[in-house]
């Protein structure tokens, strides 16, 4: 399920919120109960790097073709 920050604009108060659908519209405040509060970048891509901090040797084949940065030990 991703988990999407977000900040109201009305309050600049920052929550995050866990969607059960990608198509679910974004909440209200929780402080102000203003709609449409700005989305912040998602932290579900930041725990999937998290969750991921190094690839594999097979992932990363050569030192100059690693998809995922300077992650992997063969750099
Ligand atoms: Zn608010």
């Amino acid at each position: 399920m991703p988990i999407y920050e977000y900040r109201c604009t009305s309050c600049s108060h920052e929550f995050s919120h866990r969607h059960h659908r990608y198509s679910e519209p974004a909440p209200p405040c929780p402080e102000c109960g203003a709609a449409e509060p700005r989305k912040l970048l998602s932290t579900f891509s930041a725990s999937v790097k998290a969750s991921k901090p190094s690839c594999s040797p097979e992932q990363c084949p050569s030192a100059h073709s690693c998809p995922h940065g300077k992650c992997c030990g063969a750099h």
